[in-house]
This record gives structure tokens, sequence and C-alpha cells, in this order.
């Protein structure tokens, strides 16, 4: 027992939309009791820096080929975009406003004949699989996008079941939604290694002392391997940093998010436009530099030359948590009651439903009902 006496049957490491969406699935399904840890406030790093598109197709190009997990990242993505409409309802009945889950689709655009050829075969293992795609070319992509900027030659597939979610008013629902299932936050608390007995993890340590649980969870983003006492064999996780403009439209400059060469652009339905985004190795210096403001422009008004003309309402930059070979880890390490939820990198909102409900299961049940192999944490 701790200093400040609390105790879970279950420890989370990091307030992020992973941890938030575990400890809510342990906590309602499961009926465990929940301390979540978070060294600053839930949801103050990546989690409220994401753009909350749910693009499972859009961001699995297999150019034509079976992708070389066999499609277990695919058949991953797909699952939890649909838990996403069901997670949306189930908030919304039980703290009375949902996630901004909005299945407005997603428009991949091309401004080149060869562009057109690559995104056709791009997505062919995708039908093949499940995955609803449609080819247009520039005229009805034109047609579908008004405002959007795209010469003949080009061309666009369109993914209707594509959609969008507002990160921080997710992350808000589910701590309404965690605290009336009696979750624990604790702000403010920085982790600092786990607590092992009879080598098996039974908390964490913590500068105010440890924070006794049956199990640990480690989900703290783009920081989990400095968490001391994890398995040595574990694959590590790294920042990559992200920037993003919010700019104002009115009446939106979009109906679908849309994504051309250098960027996209997400049209919310309030009239507020994400423009994003940079891929950055810079470790966790957190800025919006005029660098990745210039670029991230660029890109966007190349699709959408009219954004020229909005104000620009708000910028930031986070850190997705990347791995090696850019699979997520999820699941038991080596440790016993040790278990890791991180690595989702671009994809960490999109996959988070699905992330808990399994990783729930398996600290609840010992089990889950998907084979997690392909993002073993230390293979
Ligand atoms: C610019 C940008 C755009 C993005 N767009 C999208 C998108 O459109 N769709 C999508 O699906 N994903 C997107 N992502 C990716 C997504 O944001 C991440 O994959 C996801 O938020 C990761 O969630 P997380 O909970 O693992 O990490 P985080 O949100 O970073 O949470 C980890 C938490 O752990 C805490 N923590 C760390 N170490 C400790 C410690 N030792 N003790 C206690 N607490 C600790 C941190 O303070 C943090 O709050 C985007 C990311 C960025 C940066």
């Amino acid at each position: 027992m701790n200093s400040r006496g609390s105790r879970g049957d279950v420890v989370v490491v990091g307030g992020g939309i992973v941890g938030c969406t575990i400890a809510y699935y342990l906590a309602t399904k499961h009926r465990a009791r929940v301390v979540v840890l978070e060294r600053s406030v839930p949801g103050a790093e990546a989690s409220s820096a994401a753009a909350g598109i749910l693009g499972a197709q859009v961001e699995s190009g297999h150019h034509g080929r079976a992708p070389s997990d066999g499609g277990a990242l695919f058949r991953l993505l797909l699952a939890s975009r649909a838990l996403h409409r069901e997670l949306d309802a189930r908030l919304r009945e039980e703290v009375g406003f949902g996630t901004g889950f909005h299945p407005c689709g997603v428009m991949r655009v091309t401004r080149t004949e060869a562009g057109r050829r690559e995104l056709a075969t791009a997505h062919e293992w995708q039908v093949e699989h499940g995955g609803r795609v449609e080819l247009v070319d520039a005229i009805e992509a034109r047609r579908l996008e008004p405002e959007l900027s795209l010469p003949d030659e080009g061309g666009a597939v369109v993914l209707p079941d594509e959609a969008q979610v507002d990160p921080p008013r997710l992350l808000r629902a589910l701590q309404q939604a965690c605290a009336r299932a009696s979750v624990t936050f604790r702000s403010g608390t920085l982790v600092q290694g786990i607590e092992l007995l009879g080598g098996e993890a039974r908390g964490v340590r913590t500068a105010e002392g440890v924070v006794a649980g049956d199990a640990v969870v480690v989900a703290a983003g783009s920081w989990s391997s400095l968490v001391g006492g994890l398995p040595d064999g574990m694959r590590r996780v790294h920042p990559v940093r992200g920037q993003i403009v919010q700019v104002e439209t009115r009446p939106p400059i979009a109906t679908r998010v849309v994504f051309g060469d250098g960027g996209y652009v997400v049209p919310r339905p309030d009239g507020r436009v994400l423009l994003g985004s940079t891929m950055e190795e810079v470790g966790h210096v957190k800025e919006v530099t005029v660098g990745g403001v210039h670029d991230v422009l660029g890109a966007s008004m190349a699709l959408f030359p009219k954004l020229a003309q909005a104000p620009i309402s708000a910028t930031w930059s986070g850190f997705r948590p990347a791995t090696r070979g850019d699979r997520p880890m999820l699941g038991k390490t080596s440790i016993p009651s040790l278990f890791i939820a991180t690595g989702h990198h671009r994809n960490g909102v999109l996959m988070a439903p699905e992330t808990a409900r399994l990783l729930a299961d398996l600290v609840a049940l010992g089990r889950c009902d998907r084979d997690l192999s392909a993002f073993s944490p230390e293979g």
C-alpha cells in the first residue's frame, strides 16, 4: 500500500486515449477497480493533439499485395473503426454527449495519371478483404468536393466507411464515463518504475510511494520505454512529432476528410478545419515551427486554394508513439501481470477502442479473442 493509500486491481500508467479507454473497458465490462496514473493531466499529450481521423483504409495502402503481417493490422484497424460507432453511442447514453463521431468518409486524391494507377492498386487488396473503395476521376472528385483543386489528369479514391472523431471531446466523454464507473485518476503522478514481487508486477513506484495493484498496464505513449523495469527485450517506442494548424471556414470547406500527397484536411461540422501534419524525428521537443506550418499550409492550400482566406485559430504539436516496424505493442510481457498497450503511431485514436477491448479481456480473463502475435511487445 502506498503512502497516499490508493490501490487498484489494475494500475494503468498514462492517461492518454489508450490508457483512458482501457480503464473504461476494465471498469465497465469487468467491474475492475482501476487507478490511472498520469504525470500531467489526462489527455495532455498526443491524444489531444490528434486530428481524429478514423482512417483504417487510407492508412493501409498495400499496393495490391497482401501485407507482411497477413493483414493482422488491417483487421485490427477495421474492427476498431467499427467499435468507434458503438463507443460513441454508449458514451452518449452514459454521459449525455458523444465523441464527435462523424461518418464523413475519406477522399485520397492524386494529381497525376501515374498516381491514379498507384491509388487503384494500393487499395486492390482491401477490396478483397472487406474494405469499400470507390475510384473516381477528377471531374467526379470535384463534383463531390466543389472547393477541391484537382487537374483533369488527376483522380481520387473515396473510402465511404472512414470517419472522424473529435479527440478532446472523446477524452472528456471517456473521463466522465470512467468517473461514473469509479475509475480513480491521479494527475501529476510520474511513474518511475514497475514494482515487482516474486518476479510479478504488483504495482508501480512513484515519488509519493508505491501504488499497488494485481496487474499493471503501461500505456505511456511515446514515453513508454522510459518507464523503469520493463523487460530487456521489449521493442522501443520513439516520438514522431506532428504539427497541426487549425483554421475556420464558414461554411465548411469540404464534407469529407481529404488526403493529398503532402498532408490532409479535416473539416469538422462546426467549421473548424484541421490541417496536418508533419512527421518529424526531433525527440520530445514540443514546438510549432515556421517550417512545419509552411509545409502544412502548402500541402493543404494545394488541395483547397480557398483556405488562403481562412483565419488561423490555433496551432499545436504532439508526439506519435512510433516503433520499429511500425507495429503497435499490445498484450502480455514476459513479466507476469505486466501488460503493454502502445506504439500506435499515426493511428492511436482509431485503434483505442479495439486495443482497450482486447487488453481489458487479457488483464481480466487472461485471454482475448484476437491473435496478438503480430503485435508482441517483445518480438
Ligand atoms: C499531430 C498528430 C495527429 C494525429 N492524428 C491522428 C489521427 O487523425 N487519427 C489517429 O488515430 N491518431 C492520430 N494521431 C496519433 C495519436 O494521437 C496517438 O497514436 C495516440 O494519441 C496515442 O495515445 P496514447 O494514449 O498511447 O499516448 P498519449 O496521448 O501521448 O498519452 C500517454 C500519456 O502518458 C503520460 N505519461 C508518460 N509517461 C508517464 C509516466 N512515467 N508516468 C505517468 N504518466 C506518464 C503522458 O503524460 C501522456 O498523457 C496523431 C498524432 C499527432 C501527434
